[in-house]
This record gives structure tokens, C-alpha cells and sequence, in this order.
């Protein structure tokens, strides 16, 4: 025989059903000769148990038996948690397409037709013997990995959890030396003590970002829900931002009217200011930087657009996503950890909202969000008229 089984794998085992007992004989003989474990029974009801009894890797069914058939067989078991994973290959002396269609509906994995050419037996029950035992490893690496996950994003909400608080410890004592010692400083010394302080808020800001990205996926993250005028919200950010400016412009061109919404209005001052840093970031030193907000019948829609390098189509897909970076733009020396947007599309989805993004390499790059005027359980599904209610007219 050229089919050995292999000494470091448990031997695996198989379930023969058909109610013909020279045909048991034969294939289990066969089996039993090739080295596996083989259990043989003659009726429907009791493979499935014998099946539950003590998982099979691999059961040969025959079709044609009285009481419960083949194919009923296998839908059963494929119907079955626990059973449902074990691979059915069909015994049938039907030789038409039809037979052979069906068997595969009903759930099975191959089909062998009688007589039998036991060589063909025995090539069939290896492939799938071995295509169940790697799909087998591949789960088991699957539920190791999600278990690593689960287990390191404990570990980094624990850690970054516990930075916070010495951390902001550490910015107010900088901030008190400031004050205290500040006058009879040196000039460097008081440049370090800013140095210092842009770094803590820095990893302040990160700390936050992560656990307000991993409360938001969790789904834990309760809006402090209240209206907002969302022109007011804007105007205040472009204040905070404006150190950061230099000699770009801003080009805001605010609506006559105010515009509320039902929302959190410091989460979307932080979706603002997220958007208004990132282009601030990219912006060239004489560039633009325009703000616009739209309002329609159900939701308000915010734009911040810039004219730096834009984004490559092949990157857009990923720079929302947790930690997504731009390939070309990861050797700039700007800090970068690629939370930002996915913060931003996080919140902005937890007020029911809509984000995204129209850009072209060497023009610029547009980021939009829209979100539903009255709160998220007014959200409505994006559809064509909400979107045209909310589009931004170029
Ligand atoms: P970070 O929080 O590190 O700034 P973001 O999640 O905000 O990261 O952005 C992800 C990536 O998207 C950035 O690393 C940058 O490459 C790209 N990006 C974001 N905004 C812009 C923009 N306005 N112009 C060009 N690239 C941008």
C-alpha cells in the first residue's frame, strides 16, 4: 500500500454507513488496512449518533437505505453545531448528474460510485482526511489569534488606562513650574519646559484616543446628547487651531442662519478639530484650508477641505481604519499613529452619521461627515435622497 499514516498525527478516524453488509466489510477491511480507525453501521438514526457519540473525522454515508436516506443523513448532521464541521463523502451506485448535484446539496464533500475502485476509495478519503485536518489547524490558529488579541487589547487598555493619570499629574506640575519658576528661568529652560509640555499632551491626547476607540467599538460609549449649533462648534475650533495656522487661510463661509442638531457637541468638536489638524498638517505653508457646513431636511453636513498632497486611491480604504496610514506619507516626520480618523468615523457613526473622504494626489483632499439633525435615533439609512439632501455642491 502507498498511503502510510504519519506517526506525530493522531490517527484519524471514520464512520462507515451503508446497509449492504459485504459493502461494510469491504470498505472497513480496506480502511482498517490503510491504518485508520473505523466504525461501521448499517442505519441512518444510529450514525448520527454513533457520530455524536465520538466525533468521526470523515464518514463514507451511503445513499440508498431504508428508513432515514443519505442525503436526509447528511442534511441532518450538516444541521447539527456539533456535527456540522465533519466531512460526508457519498457511497451511491446512482451514476446520474442529478444524483451526484444532489449529493452535494445536501452537504457532502465528494461522492464515490459503486462498484467500488477501492485505489479511488482510498485517494478520496486522504484528500479529505487532509483537507479537514488543515482546515482544523487553521481554525485552532484562528481562535489562538482572536484569543492573543483579545488578551493584548486588555493588556494595552490596562496600561494606557493607568498612563493617564501620571501623566496629566506630570502636565500640571509642568505647568505649575511654569509659573512658579517660569520668570527666573533661562530661555532654554523655559523652551524645554514647553518641549516637555507639547510631549505629555501629546501622549495625553494618544491615551485618550485609545480608550475613546476601544469604548466606541465596544459600543460603550454614551453620548452626552443636547443641541448643538454646530456654526458656533465650528468657530470655536477654528480658534483653537488657529496657532497652528501660520500663514495658511481659512475659509469659512458661514451660513446666515444657525444650524442645530441633537449631538454631543465636545465629540464633534473633536471630529472638527481632528479633520482641521490632519489638513492643517498637509497643507503647504501658502495653502487653503475651507469649512463648510450644509444643512438638509434631516441632516447637517460638514466638509473640511485643503489643497495638499492627497491621498492615493489605493490608501483610502485603509486610513479610517484603526492605526491606517498612508504608505507614502509614514516617512514624514509628523507624529502619526493613525487613530485619529478612525476616532472621528467611530463617533461620527455613534451619532448615526455618515463619514468619508474625496481626494486627488496633488490637488487635495475633501473629508465629509454628515450626521442626522435630530440625534442618532433619528438615523436614517444612507439613501439616495438623504445623500443628495447632504451632498456638498463642487
Ligand atoms: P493621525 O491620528 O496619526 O493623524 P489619522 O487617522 O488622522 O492619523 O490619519 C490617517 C492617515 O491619513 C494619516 O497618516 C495621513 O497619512 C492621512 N491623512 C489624513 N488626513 C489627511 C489629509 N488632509 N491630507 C492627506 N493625508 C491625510
Amino acid at each position: 500500500m502507498e498511503t502510510t499514516l504519519m506517526n506525530s498525527q493522531p490517527i484519524p478516524s471514520i464512520l462507515v454507513v451503508d446497509d449492504t453488509p459485504a459493502n461494510l466489510l469491504l470498505l472497513t477491511g480496506m480502511l482498517k488496512g490503510l491504518g485508520y480507525k473505523v466504525r461501521s453501521v448499517s442505519d441512518g438514526e444510529f450514525a448520527i449518533q454513533t457520530a455524536r457519540h465520538d466525533l468521526p473525522d470523515l464518514i463514507l454515508l451511503d445513499v440508498m437505505m431504508p428508513g432515514m436516506n443519505g442525503y436526509e443523513v447528511c442534511k441532518r448532521l450538516k444541521m447539527d453545531d456539533e456535527l456540522s464541521e465533519i466531512p460526508v463523502i457519498f457511497l451511491s451506485a446512482l451514476n446520474e448528474t442529478a444524483d451526484k448535484v444532489k449529493a452535494f446539496e445536501a452537504g457532502g464533500v465528494d461522492y464515490v460510485t459503486k462498484p467500488f475502485q477501492l485505489r479511488e476509495v482510498q485517494a478520496r478519503v486522504a484528500a479529505h482526511l487532509e483537507l479537514h485536518r488543515q482546515k482544523k489547524v487553521i481554525q485552532e490558529s484562528y481562535d489562538q489569534l482572536h484569543q492573543l488579541e483579545e488578551l493584548r487589547d486588555n493588556l494595552v487598555h490596562m496600561v494606557v488606562h493607568d498612563m493617564r493619570t501620571p501623566l496629566t499629574s506630570m502636565k500640571g506640575f509642568l505647568q505649575l513650574l511654569d509659573m512658579v519658576e517660569g520668570e527666573t528661568m533661562s530661555k532654554d529652560g523655559k523652551e524645554y519646559i514647553n518641549i516637555l509640555t507639547d510631549a505629555t499632551e501629546s501622549l495625553i491626547e494618544l491615551a485618550s484616543s485609545l480608550l475613546d476607540v476601544s469604548k466606541m467599538e465596544a459600543g460603550e460609549m454614551t453620548l452626552d446628547l443636547g443641541e448643538c449649533n454646530m456654526i458656533e462648534i465650528i468657530r470655536e475650533v477654528m480658534g483653537k487651531v488657529e496657532s497652528l495656522r501660520g500663514d495658511r487661510q481659512f475659509i469659512f463661509e458661514e451660513p446666515k442662519d444657525p444650524i442645530f442638531i441633537q449631538g454631543d457637541a465636545k465629540l464633534l468638536a473633536r471630529v472638527i478639530q481632528n479633520l482641521m489638524g490632519n489638513a492643517l498638517k498637509f497643507t503647504p505653508d501658502d495653502g487653503s484650508i475651507s469649512i463648510g457646513i450644509e444643512a438638509g431636511e434631516t441632516c447637517v453636513r460638514v466638509y473640511v477641505q485643503d489643497n495638499g498632497p492627497g491621498i492615493p486611491q489605493e490608501s483610502l480604504g485603509r486610513i479610517f481604519e484603526k492605526f491606517g496610514q498612508v504608505k507614502s506619507q509614514q516617512n514624514q516626520r509628523q507624529y502619526s499613529t493613525g487613530l485619529g480618523l478612525t476616532f472621528c468615523k467611530l463617533a461620527v457613526e455613534t451619532h448615526g452619521g455618515t463619514i468619508g473622504v474625496d481626494s486627488e494626489v496633488g490637488k487635495g483632499s475633501s473629508f465629509w461627515f454628515s450626521i442626522p439633525v435630530n440625534g442618532p435615533a433619528e438615523a436614517l439609512p444612507v439613501d439616495s435622497s438623504t445623500a443628495n439632501v447632504c451632498a456638498v455642491k463642487s
